[in-house]
């Protein structure tokens, strides 16, 4: 299908990106779920504006203490910097195929906020924190407070997500994301995935962050399971009791994919495999 007719603007700055947002535009970065979308006419914006040519938002970023990724830093350029948190890269690498991967850029991936993306989760159990620029400022959200509802973020409409800051990973830490893919491979949206950051000092876990996606109505915080990892030494019992939790707050749905039941098994499972290798990251 083709989508609504719609105009096309590639900004050459921020400033000139700015000027054409309004309540009915879509930014566009990679295109890879924004243009499927529009053919499917489940989107139809006004303006499309492409922010493609605009520079010095395709570098990731040493801050010391943490790492910045540009607005168009594709997924493959995630995977691959070795400067990126395991749980956001293997996230990255697992997002797609290799077309996809080469075009789709993790802010987009962030931006679009779908139930079953990859990289949400790796930015939640990292600790990220979204960069929204708009003509009037800078806000910064915690991914924990950026992912709302189904493909709905914090975003405003007139603001750009222009990168996501991560913290570095410092001594005793570990992260790590899996997950079961659609077509039973692993690069395919989640039935159900699960990723982990996990910190250990003097033989016990000290704080941990893990996230869920492909389960429930957005990608989210598994708060339960972080209560009960921290304190413990991290042994397998330990990870498995603490998994027990991953479906505290969380409105699982059934979907094409897997009955609810079915997703609520998968959830535990991914938990329990996120952290254990968390903690073998470490
Ligand atoms: C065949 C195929 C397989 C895929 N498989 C997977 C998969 O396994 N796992 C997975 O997680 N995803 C998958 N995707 C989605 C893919 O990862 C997209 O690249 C990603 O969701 C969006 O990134 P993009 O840069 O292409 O964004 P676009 O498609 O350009 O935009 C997507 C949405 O985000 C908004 N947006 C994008 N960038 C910004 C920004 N900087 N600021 C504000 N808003 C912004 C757009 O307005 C739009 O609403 C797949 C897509 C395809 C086509």
């Amino acid at each position: 299908m083709y989508p609504r007719q719609f105009d096309y603007v590639a900004p050459g700055s921020l400033d000139e990106a700015f000027g054409a947002l309004g309540d009915t535009s879509k930014v566009m970065a990679g295109g890879m779920s924004l243009i499927p979308l529009m053919k499917m006419r489940l989107f139809s914006p006004g303006t499309v504006v492409d922010i493609g040519r605009i520079g010095g938002l395709d570098t990731i970023d040493d801050h010391g203490d943490h790492i910045s990724i540009g607005a168009l830093v594709r997924h493959a350029e995630t995977a691959s910097s070795g400067a990126v948190p395991t749980a956001l890269a293997t996230a990255a690498s697992l997002t797609g195929d290799v077309q996809v991967r080469n075009r789709g850029t993790t802010c987009g991936a962030l931006a679009h906020a779908d139930v079953a993306a990859d990289q949400p989760a790796g930015a939640l159990a990292c600790g990220a924190v979204m960069v929204a620029q708009s003509a009037s400022g800078t806000r910064e959200i915690p991914a924990s407070e950026f992912f709302v509802d189904a493909l709905t973020s914090a975003l405003h409409h007139d603001e750009i997500l222009t990168s996501v800051k991560i913290p570095k990973a410092g001594d005793g830490e570990g992260s790590a994301y899996d997950k079961l893919g659609r077509r039973g491979g692993r690069s395919d949206y989640a039935v159900a995935g699960a990723a982990a950051w996990v910190k250990k000092s003097n033989g016990s876990i000290e704080a941990a962050r893990v996230a869920l996606t492909g389960v429930g109505t957005k990608p989210q915080l598994a708060d339960g399971v972080a209560e009960a990892l921290v304190g413990t030494d991290g042994s397998d019992g330990a990870v498995e009791a603490a998994a027990d939790r991953a479906l505290e707050g969380v409105t699982v749905l059934e979907d094409l994919y897997g009955s609810e039941e079915y997703k609520s098994h998968l959830a535990k499972v991914y938990v329990t495999r996120a952290v254990k290798q968390a903690l073998a990251n470490i």
